[in-house]
C-alpha cells in the first residue's frame, strides 16, 4: 500500500488542489488527513468534500474542532478564534457531521496517525522538544507515527536520547521508531511557503516528504475577500 498522508490544511483549497495533483502523478493508494481540514481559510466546505470525494480517512484536529463547538475557544488567539466563528457559520451540517465523526487516533497495519500526540491526543498538545517526542515514542509499537498539528515537517527518531532530523527521506525499519510530522497543506509554518504532504510506501518501506508549489496569493485573496484576518492572508506568503 502505498499512503499519501496530508495536514493542516486549513481550508486552503488551493493549496489542497495542488497537494493533491502532486499526489496523482505520484500514485497512491489511500489518502489520509491528520486533522485541521478548516479553519483560517476562505474555503472549508471545498476542502471537506474534496477530501470526501477521496473517501479519504480523517483524524480530528483542534480547529476542526473548534468550528463545530467541541472545543473552547479560549484557547484560540483572537485570529484563530475569529476564523473559527466564521468556519461555523460557513460549513454546511453534512461536512460538520463529517468532521465530528473523526477519531483522535487511528492504527494502521506498520504505522499509527494522530493530529497532535499519541500520549494525549484528545489536548492537541504540540510534539516541538525531544522530550515531547519520547512521551509519544513510549506509546509507538509500530515503526512510523505520523502527526501534524506543529505546522512544521520534521521526523523524530526513538534512539536513546531522542534525535530528529529535517531532512526528507527516510527508510522505516524496526530497530528505530520514528514520528513523522507531515508539515501543513494550508498554512506551512517552517519559513518554506509551498504545501508539505507525506507519501508511505509500505513494501518499499519508505516515507518521503514531498513540497509543492501551490497559487499562494490566489488563497490570499479569499481571505481576503471572506473578511477574515488580514493576518492569515499574509503569512502564507512567509510560510509562518
Ligand atoms: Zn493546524
Amino acid at each position: 500500500m502505498r499512503y499519501a498522508i496530508i495536514s493542516d490544511i486549513h481550508a486552503n483549497y488551493d493549496a489542497l488542489e495542488a497537494v493533491l495533483a502532486s499526489l496523482d502523478d505520484i500514485g497512491y493508494d489511500l489518502l489520509v488527513c491528520l486533522g485541521d481540514v478548516v479553519g483560517y481559510g476562505a474555503e472549508p466546505n471545498e476542502c471537506a468534500e474534496a477530501l470526501r470525494d477521496r473517501n479519504a480517512r480523517v483524524l480530528a484536529g483542534n480547529h476542526d474542532h473548534a468550528a463545530i463547538g467541541l472545543l473552547n475557544l479560549e484557547f484560540f488567539n483572537e485570529f484563530a478564534r475569529i476564523a473559527a466563528l466564521w468556519t461555523r457559520d460557513a460549513l454546511t451540517p453534512e461536512n460538520a457531521e463529517w468532521l465530528k465523526n473523526a477519531p483522535f487516533v487511528e492504527h494502521y497495519s506498520s504505522f499509527v496517525v494522530t493530529h497532535s500526540t499519541l500520549h494525549s491526543p484528545e489536548h492537541f498538545d504540540y510534539i516541538l522538544a525531544l522530550m515531547d517526542a519520547k512521551m509519544s515514542f513510549d506509546l509507538l509499537d509500530k515503526p512510523v507515527c505520523f502527526v501534524g498539528h506543529s505546522h512544521m515537517a520534521m521526523t523524530f527518531f526513538s534512539t536513546d536520547p531522542v534525535t530528529y532530523s529535517m531532512d526528507d527521506v527516510f527508510e522505516v525499519s524496526d530497530d528505530c521508531r520514528m514520528i513523522v510530522n507531515v508539515g501543513s497543506v494550508g498554512q506551512p509554518r517552517d519559513e518554506d511557503p509551498r504545501a508539505s504532504f507525506a507519501l508511505y510506501d509500505e513494501e518499499e518501506g519508505t516515507v518521503k516528504l514531498h513540497r509543492v508549489e501551490y497559487d499562494v496569493m490566489q488563497a490570499a485573496q479569499k481571505i481576503l475577500r471572506a473578511g477574515l484576518p488580514e493576518i492569515l492572508a499574509f503569512r502564507l506568503f512567509q510560510g509562518r
